[in-house]
């Protein structure tokens, strides 16, 4: 049926992950006034911890800094599977009347500014129609990477094979791998919370990898959170966990990068520990490239180590020759026999949900912007995307965007502009990548995301404390966010208002 009335919202928010009901938290919180929806392409809530099925799904950061700094992580696993944490979005939605303002079932795929009107009119695919809707402003919950299908090479021979090969994004729900072989192609953080999972049940987990990570074990709970959580108020103790964590990280990241051989003996001496003196840790737990050159791979109480020294588990470090029917042949001449071949081999980036943006009428090509604070885009008005860091738990960056946002609203709605742009100043170049990991699935698509500058606000610090600074007291009106087109000159709202509630 053909569409009759267009929809008018001050916000849309695209996603309905762990970012989109954080935004819709902040803006219902931080700028009351304003009326919002969120557009989500999929049939549920909860973006990543909805999708991914795999056996053992789990973050592998700790839940007090992926947790929403308005929400205390009340659970004693402080790396937590992957149910909770959907729990967790889901109850944040439902206790805050979040879930009533999701039309679900909406995948975004256009959106176009017009000046004049000082609106987005965004089109979003519906049963199989395309509906549009109009908003003032833009705020891009939507991921980072590809829903349609993960990252997935073709190997030579493939069609022999007689077993099953599935990739971790489309875990088919009645896969019974017990007391089967199984290879799992990949060294990243899905590969090692498969490998220990499936070893419960399988004959044997082999992880055949390309080149090895570097994997450190922490305690899966956090006695310290757990202790303070049993002697405070939950938000309290919630808080100094948080801090704690945060600091922790910063800590050890920025040792990382300024002793990189320290901190590479101080890692590697810990798998030595783990796996003893005749483990060739040379060979599969040494990655060529210093730590935090790509993203460190963090596993609970030791459970990969434990799988391995059990004999339940092996790594194999070489690289894929072929399939044969019944197994793989690597590049040495070595054959592993598999009945199940898991392709941990990764995700597809995507730039801001695979939508097309044009800013009246001229389509904007996100690789020749500049980011703005990690979060909007130079020339594109009223756009904001969530990004989390690289380095840390996605939710600090996420909460403080958000809270950017509503004071960039409220800043609107004080000075009666209806427009803001990030605007380069004379001199404000750069051809940084966005992101600066030599991972593979990061080199495959990084080209295609905006650039950052070489100084603030186009630089991206990868850091909670400076961002806090930057985002939460930092000067809205900094000379560089222009804001333009004021009230009076414009039209009045561009469609009669819907309410509030989606
Ligand atoms: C297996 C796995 C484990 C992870 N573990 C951690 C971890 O431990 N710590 C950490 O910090 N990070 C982790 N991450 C990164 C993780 O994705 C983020 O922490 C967080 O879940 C991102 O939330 P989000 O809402 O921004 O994005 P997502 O969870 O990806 O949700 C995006 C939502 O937007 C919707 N969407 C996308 N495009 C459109 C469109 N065009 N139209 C409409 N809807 C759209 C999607 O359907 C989805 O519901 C992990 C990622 C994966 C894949």
């Amino acid at each position: 049926m053909a569409q009759t009335e267009i929809p008018h919202f001050d916000v849309v928010i695209v996603g309905a992950g762990l970012s989109g009901i954080g935004a819709a938290f902040h803006l219902q919180k931080h700028s009351p006034d304003r009326t919002y929806t969120i557009l989500e392409g999929r049939a549920a809530m909860g973006g990543t911890w909805d999708l991914f099925r795999y056996p053992g799904i789990r973050s592998d950061s700790d839940m007090y800094t992926l947790g929403y700094v308005f929400k205390p992580w009340k659970e004693a696993k402080a790396i937590a599977d992957g149910p909770s944490i959907l729990r967790y979005v889901r109850e944040t939605a439902s206790e805050n009347g979040i879930d009533r303002h999701i039309r679900y079932g909406h995948m975004v795929k256009r959106a176009d500014w017009d000046t004049e009107t000082a609106a987005w009119t965004v089109e979003a695919e519906h049963d199989g129609a395309t509906v549009k809707l109009t908003c003032n402003f833009l705020f891009m919950c939507s991921g980072y990477y590809s829903y349609k299908s993960g990252y997935r090479p073709e190997f030579a021979g493939e069609a022999d094979f007689k077993g099953v090969i599935v990739h971790p994004q489309a875990w088919p729900e009645d896969l019974d791998y017990s007391g089967k072989k199984v290879v799992v192609i990949g060294s990243g953080a899905t590969a090692v919370t498969l490998v220990p999972e499936m070893a419960k049940t399988a004959a044997h987990v082999t992880m055949l990898q390309r080149s090895p990570t570097y994997v450190v074990s922490r305690p899966a709970e956090d006695g310290v959170a757990n202790w303070l959580r049993a002697k405070l108020p939950p938000m309290l103790a919630y808080q100094m966990t948080r801090w704690k964590n945060v600091l922790l990280g910063m800590v050890f990241f920025n040792m990382a990068r300024k002793r990189p051989e320290k901190t590479k003996e101080r890692i590697l001496a810990m798998v030595r520990e783990k796996l003893g003196p005749d483990y060739d840790v040379e060979t599969h737990f040494t990655p060529r490239y210093n730590p935090w050159d790509q993203r460190l791979c963090l596993v609970p109480d030791d459970d990969l180590f434990d799988a391995i020294s059990s004999g339940a588990a092996s790594v194999v470090t070489d690289h894929i020759d072929q399939f044969t029917p019944t197994g793989v042949r690597l590049k040495s001449g070595q054959e592993i026999e598999a009945d199940v071949v898991v392709t941990a081999t990764g995700l597809n980036l995507e730039v801001l949900g695979g939508t097309q943006f044009a800013v009246d009428g001229k389509p904007v090509v996100f690789s020749e912007t500049l980011a703005y604070k990690g979060m909007m885009y130079s020339d594109v008005p009223n756009l904001a995307s969530s990004f989390g860091y690289t380095n840390a738990s996605w939710t600090l960056k996420a909460d403080l965007t958000c809270g950017y946002v509503c004071r960039l609203l409220n800043h609107m709605t004080e000075t009666g502009m209806r427009q803001a742009t990030p605007v380069r100043r004379p001199g404000d170049e750069g051809d940084e990548a966005w992101l600066d990991f030599s991972s593979g699935y990061v080199q495959r698509s990084v080209h295609l995301f905006p650039k950052q500058g070489n100084k603030a606000p186009w630089k991206q610090h990868q850091n909670y404390a400076k961002d806090l600074i930057a985002l939460k007291f930092g000067k809205v009106d900094d000379g560089v966010m222009r804001f333009t087109n004021p009230l009076s000159l414009g039209k009045p709202a561009v469609q009669p208002r819907a309410s509030a509630a989606a």
